[in-house]
C-alpha cells in the first residue's frame, strides 16, 4: 500500500512526493513522501493521533535553519499554513500568536500595538514555531525571555499548554522529549513607545543587512557558539572563511553562515560542514556542534 493511502483521512491537504528544496532557505534537498498542511489544530491532533507510529514525520516552518538531505525524507513533512498565521493582543502587553507567523511580522505587530521587547525577533527570518523549537534569539534576548506558554501537540495527538519551565529552554533548544508540534504561543512584552520601537527595528535591519548574507541561500548560523567562544571566530581562525566545496561556500561576510552559491547539493553543504568541523578541531581542539537541523 502506498504511504499516502496509509495516512489518516484529514480535512487539511496532503500531497505526495513533494520536493522540499523550494521550502527551505538553502534551496537544496530531496522530496518528502508526503506534505501535510493541517486545516486547523483539531485536524492536526486527529492526524497525529491516528498516524501509524511506524511512519516518521517532522514539522518545519520556513526552513531558515534546516538542511534537507539529497535523499529527502521518507515520511510526512508537516507545514503549518495560513490558519496558523495570526497575532492578537490580549491585555496591555501580551500577545497570542500562531506558530506559522513570521517572527518579523510579530515584531511589527507588537510595534503597531506599542508593545516593546520583541524587536529582536525582527531580525530572525523564521516562524514562531521555529523560534519556539530553537529558542531563537538575537541581541541578548531569546524567545524564552518573552514567552509565557505555548500550545503544542505530541505524537499521541494530545494538546498541552506548556509553560516556559515545562519547556526547559537552553541555548538554541528545549528539553521536550519526543516530537511536539507547536501551534501557538502566548508572549509578554512591556508597554513602550511606538516610535522608539520602530527605531530599534530599523536599526536591527540595518545591522543585519551589513553583517549577514540575508539575501543569499543560507541556513543562518551553521554551528552553535561553544561555551566561551564564537563559532565564526573559530572558523575564521582555522582559515575557513570563503572555503568552497562545489557550489557550497563558507560566507566571506559571516563565516558561521554557509551558502548555496547556486547549484550546491545538500551533500556539498554536508561535506563542507564536516570539513570545517575537522579543520576547526585540528586548529583549536574544539568540536563544533551543528545549530542547523539536518533532516533525512
Ligand atoms: C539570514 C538568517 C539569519 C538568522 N538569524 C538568526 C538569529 O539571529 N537568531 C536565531 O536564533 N536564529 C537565526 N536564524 C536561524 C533561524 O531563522 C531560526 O532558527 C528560526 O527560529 C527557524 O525558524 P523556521 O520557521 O525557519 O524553522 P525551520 O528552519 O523550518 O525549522 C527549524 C527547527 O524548528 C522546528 N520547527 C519549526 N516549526 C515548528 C513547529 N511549529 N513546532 C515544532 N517544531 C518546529 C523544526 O522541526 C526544526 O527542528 C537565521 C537564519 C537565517 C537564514
Amino acid at each position: 500500500m502506498s504511504l499516502i493511502a496509509r495516512l489518516p483521512k484529514v480535512r487539511g491537504t496532503i500531497r505526495e512526493d513533494v520536493n522540499l528544496a523550494k521550502f527551505c532557505w538553502f534551496q537544496v534537498g530531496g522530496t518528502a513522501s508526503a506534505l501535510y498542511k493541517p486545516q486547523d489544530t483539531d485536524d492536526l491532533q486527529f492526524f497525529l493521533k491516528n498516524l501509524d507510529p511506524e511512519i516518521p514525520f517532522f514539522v518545519f516552518g520556513v526552513g531558515s535553519n534546516m538542511l534537507i538531505s539529497d535523499q529527502g525524507f521518507p515520511g510526512v513533512a508537516i507545514r503549518l499554513g495560513r490558519e496558523f498565521n495570526y497575532a492578537h493582543k490580549i491585555g496591555e502587553d501580551e500577545l497570542v500568536v500562531g506558530a506559522a507567523t513570521l517572527d518579523v511580522n510579530l515584531a511589527e505587530f507588537a510595534c503597531g500595538n506599542s508593545i516593546a521587547g520583541l524587536e529582536f525577533l525582527s531580525g530572525i527570518p523564521g516562524t514562531i514555531g521555529g523560534a519556539l523549537a530553537m529558542n531563537a534569539g538575537a541581541y541578548g534576548s531569546e524567545i524564552k525571555d518573552v514567552l509565557i506558554s505555548a500550545h503544542a501537540i505530541n505524537k499521541a495527538g494530545e494538546l498541552r499548554e506548556l509553560s516556559v519551565a515545562d519547556l526547559g529552554y537552553f541555548y538554541r533548544g528545549n528539553s521536550l522529549e519526543g516530537d511536539w508540534v507547536f501551534v501557538d504561543a502566548k508572549l509578554k512584552g512591556k508597554v513602550g513607545n511606538k516610535q522608539e520601537i520602530e527605531e530599534r527595528i530599523k536599526q536591527i535591519q540595518v545591522e543585519r543587512n551589513a553583517t549577514q548574507p540575508v539575501r543569499s541561500k543560507t541556513g543562518g548560523s551553521t554551528f552553535k557558539n561553544p561555551e566561551g567562544h564564537k563559532a565564526w571566530q573559530l572558523i575564521d581562525g582555522a582559515g575557513c572563511r570563503g572555503l568552497r566545496i562545489g557550489d557550497a561556500q563558507v560566507s566571506e561576510l559571516h563565516c558561521n553562515f554557509f551558502l548555496n552559491l547556486g547549484n550546491a547539493t545538500a551533500s556539498d553543504l554536508l561535506n563542507l560542514i564536516n570539513e570545517v568541523k575537522e579543520r576547526v578541531y585540528k586548529k583549536s581542539g574544539i568540536m563544533l556542534k551543528e545549530e542547523i537541523k539536518i533532516v533525512g
